[in-house]
C-alpha cells in the first residue's frame, strides 16, 4: 500500500506569476487597461469569434448575455446540473429558467429534452460543456436554428476544447468562460464572453458602462487564499503533511477541517443582480491570463493522456458510469468524472488506501428548494448529482498517480488488476 498521493486539485498557472499579481496591485501599470484590450483581441482571434469582452466572473457574463439575448419574461432552456448561482443570473436577468434533463453518460443537456420543452415563449437555449465535454452541438445548433432561438454556451469548464477546428464557446451567439481559481486558466476571479455579433457586443458593453474596477480587497483575499492552497497542495508539502491532516479529519469526522475541503455552493435564490458583481476585470489579471493562453493546448493533451488511463482501466466495471472517451479535443477533461451508486463507500475506500479524489459539488438545481418556482422533474440530473466523483487530470498529475487511482477503484469493486 502506498500512502503518498498527489492532491485532488492544483492551481493552474505559475506560482511566480501569482506573486507578481499580489505585488503589482495599485502600481501605475495596473491602472492602464491596454492589457484588457490585448486579452480580448487575443481571445477572439485564438478561438475564432467576432469579439470578446472581459468579465469579472463567468456568471456575470452569463447574466449579461441573457439580458442581451432573451426578452424579459421569456424562457431559456438549460441544464439543471450546474452552479446554483448560474440559475440566479437567469432569474436576475428577468428570464424564466426551464430545466431540461441531462444525459447519463455525458452529464450534458439532452437534446431530446430540449426539443420537448420548446414553446412559443422560448427565446433561448443555454448549454453547459461540463467537465470540458462539448455538448451535442450538431443537433443543438440545428434545433436552435429551426426554432429561431438564441444559443448561449457556458464554457467555464471547456476553455480550449474543440470539435474539429471549432472551439467551445463559438457555436452559439455567446460563449462564456471562467478564469476562476480552479479552472484551467486562473486569475482568481475573471471570465470572458465570446460573441458572434457586433450588435450584441455593443449592447453588452453598454450595460457595463457603470461597472467599476473589481475591488482590490476581494481579489487580494482570493489571491492569498490561492497562494496558501498552492503551498498546501505542493507535492512536497501535501505528501508529508496536508494529506495526512485531511485524511485524519475525513476518517474521524473532524467537521472543522472537512468543511475546508468542501467547495460550498450555497444555494440561495437571488432576484437582484448583486452590486458586487458589477465589476471589471483588472489589467493585472488580464496579464495573468495572457501568460497562460499558450499552455492551454499542451495542458489539454496531458489531460487526455490521463483520461485515457482512467477510461481503459475502468471501462469493464459495470457498476461505474464513465464519460465517453475522445482523444480529438472535443472532451477537455478538466476532470475525469465517474459515477458510482455507492459513492461514499468508494470515497472512503480510496482515502483508506491513500488516494485523494473529490466529490463533484454541483447540485441538481431543478430539485433545489430555493428554485421550487421553476421545479421540473429531472431524474437523471438528480441521480448524477448524488453519484459523481472527480478524478484528477491536471498538468502535474502523473500517469502513475492515475494508474494508482484505477487500481484502488478496481479493488473496491473486486475487479482485480487489468
Ligand atoms: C466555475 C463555473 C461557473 C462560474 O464561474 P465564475 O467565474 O466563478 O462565475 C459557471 N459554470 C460552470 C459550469 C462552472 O464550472
Amino acid at each position: 500500500m502506498t500512502f503518498a498521493p498527489l492532491s485532488r486539485y492544483r492551481l493552474y498557472g505559475r506560482t511566480a506569476d501569482y506573486w507578481k499579481v499580489l505585488l503589482r496591485f495599485g502600481s501605475s501599470r495596473e491602472t492602464e487597461d491596454s492589457a484588457i484590450q490585448e486579452l480580448e483581441k487575443d481571445f477572439a482571434q485564438r478561438f475564432g469569434a467576432t469579439s470578446a469582452i472581459a468579465m469579472p466572473q463567468n456568471r456575470v457574463g452569463v447574466h449579461l448575455a441573457i439580458r442581451a439575448l432573451v426578452r424579459p419574461g421569456k424562457k431559456i432552456i438549460l441544464s439543471p446540473y450546474t452552479l446554483s448561482d448560474v440559475i440566479n443570473m437567469v432569474v436576475c436577468a428577468g428570464a424564466v429558467p426551464v430545466f431540461a434533463d441531462i444525459d447519463r453518460r455525458s452529464s450534458n443537456i439532452d437534446p431530446n429534452e430540449i426539443e420537448k420543452l420548446i414553446d412559443e415563449d422560448t427565446d433561448a437555449v443555454m448549454v453547459t460543456h461540463l467537465h470540458g465535454l462539448i455538448c451535442d452541438m450538431d443537433r443543438i445548433v440545428d434545433i436552435c436554428t429551426r426554432n429561431n432561438l438564441a444559443l448561449i454556451e457556458d464554457a467555464a469548464q471547456a476553455c480550449g476544447a474543440h470539435l474539429g477546428d471549432r472551439y467551445a464557446g463559438t457555436f452559439g451567439d455567446a460563449g462564456v468562460f471562467s478564469f476562476g481559481m480552479y479552472k484551467n486558466v486562473n486569475s482568481f476571479y475573471g471570465g470572458m464572453v465570446l460573441l458572434k455579433s457586433a450588435e450584441i457586443d455593443v449592447r453588452i458593453r453598454g450595460s457595463m458602462r457603470d461597472f467599476d474596477t473589481m475591488r482590490g480587497g476581494a481579489l487580494r483575499k482570493k489571491a492569498i487564499s490561492g497562494m496558501l492552497t498552492d503551498v498546501a497542495t505542493h507535492p512536497a508539502v501535501f505528501r508529508i503533511l496536508t494529506y495526512w491532516v485531511f485524511r485524519y479529519a475525513y476518517l474521524n469526522n473532524v467537521e472543522a477541517l472537512n468543511r475546508r475541503v468542501r467547495i460550498e455552493d450555497d444555494p440561495r435564490l437571488k432576484r437582484e443582480f448583486p452590486t458586487s458583481y458589477r465589476a471589471r476585470l483588472r489589467p493585472v489579471q488580464a496579464r495573468l491570463v495572457l501568460n497562460q493562453l499558450d499552455d492551454i493546448e499542451t495542458h489539454l493533451e496531458h489531460r487526455i493522456d490521463v483520461a485515457r488511463i482512467y477510461s481503459e482501466g475502468l471501462s469493464d466495471i459495470d457498476d461505474l458510469v464513465l464519460p465517453p472517451f475522445f482523444d480529438d479535443g472535443r472532451h477537455g477533461y478538466l476532470h475525469y468524472p465517474i459515477q458510482a451508486e455507492r459513492r461514499d463507500d468508494l470515497i472512503r475506500h480510496m482515502v483508506q488506501n491513500g488516494r485523494d479524489v473529490a466529490i463533484q459539488h454541483l447540485r441538481d438545481c431543478s430539485s433545489l428548494d430555493c428554485f421550487k418556482e421553476w421545479y421540473r422533474d429531472c431524474p437523471v440530473s438528480r441521480k448524477t448529482a448524488s453519484e459523481l466523483i472527480l478524478l484528477p487530470t491536471y498538468p502535474q498529475y502523473t500517469l502513475e498517480e492515475a494508474r494508482k487511482n484505477v487500481e484502488t477503484i478496481r479493488s473496491f469493486f473486486g475487479a482485480g488488476n487489468k
